[in-house]
C-alpha cells in the first residue's frame, strides 16, 4: 500500500477544501489537498451548451438515491476545485440576520454559533481572495462592512439596464451582484455567455482552483494528490484522535495518508457520507457522530428558474447575471422572509432542452431570445428528517421533503407578478427537483451544543481532538443567498482563530 503523510490533510479542492490549504499554507504549514478527481481540461467543449448540459461532460457517472431509493445523477462535479468550477461566482455575503435565530412561515431558521461580526474580518479576505467585484448603497439588506468591495460592481449591459429601470418602476430596489471573475483593468474575462454553468475557458471565474488552490500550491508549502478517493478515516486507539485517511486510485489500489490534523471537504453530502462509512468500535454510529446528528439537516434551498418572456422585446445580452433583487429577504411584508431574486447567466435554447425535452430546439431558441432567467431563492428549513445515508449498496441517499415551500411559493408569486407588471408577457417556472442540489448544505452542522450538532463554531468535530469539517456541511440553516463565500470566509475564520494551523 502506497503511503503519504503531511501535517495537515485537507481531503476535497472545491471550496472550504481549497480556501483552507490556501489560509494554511500562507502560514507554513505543510499540507496535503486529497482530492478524488483530476484537473478539468480546457478545452472547446469548456463553452458548448450541448456537451455541458446535454452530454453532462463533467459530471460523474455516479448516482446517488432519492427518498424513494430512486437513482439521480446529482448536481456534482468531482474534479479539482469542485463545484466551483461551473459556478456562477455569484458571492453575496449572508445577512446579519441569517446568523441570528429567524422566525419563518413554517418554522423556525436557528442561530448560528458565530455572528455576522465574528464573521465580517474574512468576508473580506475572501472577497479579496475571489476578486469580488460588487458595490455598496443599493441593496436594501446589504450587511456592514468594515472593508471596500476589491473590485467596482459589473456594470450592466443595456438590456440589464433597461430591465433595473423597469423593476424599479414596478416598485422594487434592484441591486449589482457580488460576483467573482476576472474583470480588474487588464483582467482576462471576455464577458461571455458561457459563464454560469460552464467551466472557463480563460481561468478568468474565481474558482477554488485559481483563486484558491493553485496560489497554496505556489507557496510551496502545499501539495495535491488527486485522483484518490477517501473511503474512511481511522481513528487510534483511543478514539479521539484520526490517524489516517484510506483512499484508492482509479484503479483501486490502496493509498493510506496520515497527518497530525485532518479537515474534511468533501461537500455537504460526501463528507456526511464519510463519516458514517467511518464507523468503528469507538464510534459504532460514524465518526463525529455520537449526537446522531451527522448526515441530519441536509439542505439545498427552496429553488426554481423563471424565465420572462417579453414577445416584443429581444434580448440581446450576453453577460446576464449582473441584477439582484432583495427586497423581501427579510421581510415579505407580513414580517416573515421571502428570499432573494437573482439574474442568471443567460440561457441558451439548447440549455432549455436539458428540461423541457419535448419541445422543439426551434421554438426554445425563440424564447431564448426574447426571455430573461432569474434565479428564485428561499430558505430551505433545516429538518432532522431530511438527511444522508447510505443505502445498503454504499450509495448516498438522500431523504429529503422540502421545508419553507410554502413562503418559496408566496415568493414566486410575488415574483411573477413583479415581472408582469415590469413588462413581460409570460413567466415559465422550472421548480429545481432534487438532482439540482447544487445549493447543497447542512448534514454536518455546527454548533455550541455537542448533544444536537456535530462541529464547534469553529468547525473541528465536538467527538473527535484533531478534525474539522469545513466546506457546506457546517451551515446551521441556509439562509437564501448563493453559499460559496460564507463556505470561504468561514474556512478563512477557521485556520485563523483556531488550533488547525497548529
Ligand atoms: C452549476 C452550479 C452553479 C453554482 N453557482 C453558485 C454561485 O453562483 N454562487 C455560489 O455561492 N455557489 C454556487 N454554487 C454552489 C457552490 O459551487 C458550492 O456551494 C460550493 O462549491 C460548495 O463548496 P464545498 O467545499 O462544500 O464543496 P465542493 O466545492 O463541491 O468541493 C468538494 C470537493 O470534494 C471532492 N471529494 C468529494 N468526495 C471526496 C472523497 N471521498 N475523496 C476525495 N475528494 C472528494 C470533490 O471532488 C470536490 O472537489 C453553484 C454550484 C453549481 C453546481
Amino acid at each position: 500500500m502506497d503511503h503519504l503523510d503531511a501535517e495537515v490533510v485537507v481531503i476535497g479542492s472545491g471550496m472550504g477544501g481549497s480556501t483552507t490549504a490556501l489560509a494554511l499554507a500562507r502560514r507554513g504549514v505543510d499540507v496535503l489537498v486529497v482530492e478524488r478527481g483530476e484537473r478539468l481540461p480546457r478545452e472547446p467543449e469548456n463553452w458548448s451548451p450541448r456537451a455541458v448540459f446535454i452530454d453532462r461532460r463533467y459530471k460523474p457517472a455516479e448516482t446517488w438515491e432519492d427518498l424513494h431509493g430512486k437513482a439521480f445523477h446529482p448536481g456534482v462535479h468531482y474534479v479539482v476545485g469542485g463545484n466551483t468550477k461551473v459556478y456562477g461566482a455569484s458571492l453575496p455575503r449572508f445577512r446579519v440576520s441569517d446568523f441570528e435565530q429567524t422566525r419563518h412561515l413554517e418554522g423556525t431558521s436557528p442561530a448560528w454559533p458565530f455572528s455576522y461580526a465574528d464573521l465580517e474580518p474574512y468576508y473580506g479576505q475572501a472577497e479579496s481572495t475571489y476578486a469580488v467585484h460588487g458595490t455598496t448603497g443599493e441593496d436594501p439588506t446589504e450587511p456592514w462592512r468594515s472593508t471596500p468591495y476589491p473590485y467596482a460592481a459589473l456594470p450592466h449591459e443595456p438590456y440589464v439596464r433597461h430591465l433595473a429601470d423597469r423593476l424599479r418602476v414596478a416598485g422594487v430596489h434592484p441591486s449589482s451582484t457580488s460576483i467573482g471573475v476576472d474583470l480588474r483593468d487588464g483582467g482576462s474575462c471576455i464577458r461571455c455567455r458561457t459563464c454560469d454553468g460552464f467551466p472557463c475557458k480563460v481561468g478568468a471565474k474565481s474558482d477554488a482552483e485559481t483563486c484558491a488552490l493553485d496560489p497554496a500550491l505556489a507557496t510551496g508549502n502545499a501539495r495535491i494528490a488527486t485522483g484518490l478517493k477517501v473511503k474512511r478515516l481511522l481513528t487510534d486507539g483511543t478514539g479521539r484522535r484520526v490517524v489516517a485517511a484510506v483512499a484508492s486510485t482509479r484503479d483501486g489500489a490502496e493509498v493510506r495518508v496520515t497527518g497530525r490534523r485532518f479537515v474534511l471537504s468533501a461537500g455537504s453530502a460526501n463528507s456526511a457520507a464519510l463519516l458514517l462509512a467511518s464507523a468503528d468500535d469507538h464510534h459504532p454510529d460514524g465518526l463525529a457522530n455520537s449526537s446522531g446528528q451527522v448526515g441530519r439537516n441536509f439542505m439545498m434551498h427552496n429553488n426554481a428558474h423563471i424565465a420572462c418572456i417579453d414577445l416584443d422585446g429581444p434580448n440581446d445580452v450576453v453577460f446576464q447575471k449582473t441584477l439582484a433583487v432583495t427586497d423581501w429577504y427579510e421581510d415579505g411584508g407580513d414580517g416573515h422572509p421571502l428570499g432573494s431574486l437573482q439574474t442568471l447567466g443567460k440561457v441558451q435554447g439548447v440549455m432549455m432542452k436539458s428540461y423541457a425535452t419535448a419541445v422543439p430546439l426551434p421554438v426554445l431558441d425563440q424564447v431564448a431570445k426574447r426571455s430573461v432567467e432569474w434565479l428564485v431563492m428561499a430558505e430551505d428549513l433545516p429538518d432532522p428528517d431530511n438527511r444522508v445515508t447510505l443505502s445498503p449498496r454504499g450509495a448516498i441517499r438522500t431523504t429529503r421533503v422540502a421545508r419553507g415551500t410554502r413562503q418559496h411559493a408566496i415568493l414566486l408569486k410575488r415574483t411573477k407578478r413583479l415581472m408582469r407588471r415590469a413588462g413581460y408577457d409570460v413567466v415559465a417556472t422550472q421548480p429545481f427537483d432534487i438532482s439540482m442540489n447544487s445549493h447543497m448544505c447542512g448534514t454536518v452542522v455546527a454548533g455550541t451544543d455537542p448533544g444536537t450538532s456535530v462541529l464547534d463554531g469553529h468547525c473541528k468535530a465536538h467527538d473527535l481532538a484533531n478534525l474539522w469539517v469545513v466546506d457546506g456541511s457546517f451551515f446551521p440553516s441556509s439562509a437564501a443567498m448563493n453559499p460559496a463565500l460564507t463556505i470561504a470566509a468561514q474556512a478563512l475564520r477557521v485556520v485563523a482563530d483556531s488550533d488547525l494551523a497548529g
